[in-house]
């Protein structure tokens, strides 16, 4: 099957069974925007869920914060934001569609890894690259990505604010506020899960490039007086995004590549960069990254607010401003791998299927309860007694009694449901040519072998304790 093909099936999936819609679908949608449904929302909880018990809740060296989205302008100038956040675009002079100039070049296979405006503008005209629709090409120019808005009743430039295009700077802008709350020793980090805005110029391939993303990112303080341990720091800080990466998504490793960004490529802020790229259906991209910001961020601040950034070692009795290492997650693009990941297409009991091979511990719904037959109410009061006592232990659970058991399994299948269980006569122990010893048992039937194991209700919460 064509990779292409396997993302339009994704795309149909997660809007058939309700994981992401198109925003504003019924008034023909807004591009770069999307809504996660009621399965879609589960999946996310659970990716953030594990990402904050891994980085902050599990830690002692790490501290959350959710700032607002809105913030004083000045912290984007200060940023950097205002004047450097943009890409370099290319218009088409027919049409006036504008067109990434580094996308275009790559279409054209040709590397824009390192080179300046004039660099892409000179290959473009020398080798004559068009616009998609065959239409000769303006100039190369920077065209700023954040949303603007106003903010109050006047509209004038004191009031302008953006929607925030990373979750960092809010960071940055607390850090004082953290230190004189909690005096924590350097190494220390600052966590947080939100949304960012990017009014990227071509949003495409599903939730990959979006216009409204949410970002979980970390800014971790070091001591810049010990080279050595900040490098080691670096280092362990990238091996925790992997651990997240393979140990709680589940991620196949073989998809996941290291990829050391050069000088020139880097963000101007950065003194090393390391991204971690996916083999997303629509190729190898970008899918988290870890920059070392040094002091850059709490230096702009400090400047341009006046505010004393600085952090004093009470052993050495010296005052510095501390480093930074900033690991960044993209929500989205951590759902996208996951769900790509876990789509298959295989064969069972003669059948074919659709089935995403979910890691338990991030699927929506662990197991889906239900009762044999569906027309039989002692068969039923069971199966909803033990649904009950799941749903009330782990939430993640769902009563499903429609159509035939087959066709349950493969409902589940589609959706991720690690296990199934089913409530049968030999449960309830009457009827004829049952087990005796299967009284007040279920059968479990594992998701991605098709094996079906028979346990006590008693036993099923440790069983799936054991395997979330
Ligand atoms: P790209 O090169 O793909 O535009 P970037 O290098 O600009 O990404 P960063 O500024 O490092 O990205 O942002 C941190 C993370 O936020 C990225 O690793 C990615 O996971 C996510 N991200 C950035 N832009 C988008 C977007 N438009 N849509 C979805 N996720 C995004």
């Amino acid at each position: 099957m064509e990779n292409r093909d396997i993302m339009e099936k994704i795309v149909s999936l997660c809007k058939r069974r309700g994981f992401i819609y198109q925003g504003s679908e019924i008034y023909g949608g807004l591009a770069g925007t999307w809504d996660y449904g009621p399965l879609g929302i589960a999946l996310k909880r659970n990716i953030e869920n594990l990402w904050w018990k891994r980085f902050v809740l599990d830690r002692e060296d790490m501290y959350g914060m959710d700032a607002a989205i809105l913030m004083n302008q000045e912290v984007w100038k200060a940023s950097g934001h205002v004047g450097g956040f943009s890409d370099p675009l290319v218009e088409d002079l027919k049409t006036q569609k504008r067109y990434r100039a580094d996308h275009l070049l790559e279409a054209n296979n040709i590397n824009p890894a390192g080179m300046t405006l004039a660099d892409m503008d000179a290959v473009i005209k020398e080798k004559g690259i068009t616009s998609p629709d065959g239409n000769q090409l303006g100039d190369v120019r920077q065209f700023n990505m954040m949303l603007k808005t106003t903010v109050g009743a006047v509209e004038s430039d004191d009031n302008i604010s953006y929607l925030r295009p990373e979750t960092a700077q809010g960071m940055f802008v607390n850090f004082k506020n953290v230190v004189d709350s909690f005096h924590p020793k350097l190494p220390f980090g600052m966590a947080q899960i939100g949304k960012a805005f990017r009014n990227e110029i071509a949003p495409r391939d599903f939730i990959f490039r979006v216009r409204e993303l949410e970002q979980m990112e970390i800014e971790y303080f070091v001591d810049p007086r010990d080279q050595e341990s900040v490098n080691k720091i670096f280092d362990e800080l990238f091996d925790d995004q992997m651990k997240f990466l393979k140990q709680d998504l589940g991620l196949s490793e073989h998809r996941i590549h290291k990829v050391d960004i050069d000088a020139n490529d880097r963000a101007h802020y950065s003194a090393r960069s390391v991204d971690t790229e996916f083999d997303f259906p629509f190729g190898q991209k970008e899918l988290l990254g870890l920059a070392y910001r040094t002091d850059y961020d709490l230096n702009a601040h400090m400047n341009a607010s006046g505010a004393d950034l600085t952090y004093f070692d009470e052993s050495t009795k010296e005052r510095f401003v501390p480093h930074c290492i900033e690991p960044t997650f993209g929500l989205g693009r951590l759902i996208l791998a996951t769900l790509s990941d876990a789509y298959h297409e295989d064969e069972m009991d003669g059948e074919s299927r659709v089935v995403l091979k979910l890691d338990p511990k991030v699927a929506p719904y662990i197991c889906a309860v239900s009762p044999l037959l569906k027309n039989r109410p002692e068969l039923q009061e069971k199966a909803r007694a033990v649904f009950t006592m799941l749903k009330k232990k782990f939430g993640r659970v769902i009563y499903d009694d429609n159509g035939n058991v087959g066709k349950r399994y493969r409902r589940q299948d589609e959706i991720g449901t690690p296990f199934c269980i089913v409530v049968d006569f030999d449960t309830l122990g009457t009827g004829d040519n049952i087990n005796p010893e299967w009284k007040d048992m279920v059968t479990v039937r594992d998701r991605d072998t098709g094996e079906q194991v028979r346990i006590a209700i008693d036993e099923l919460i440790n069983y799936f304790n054991d395997r979330i």
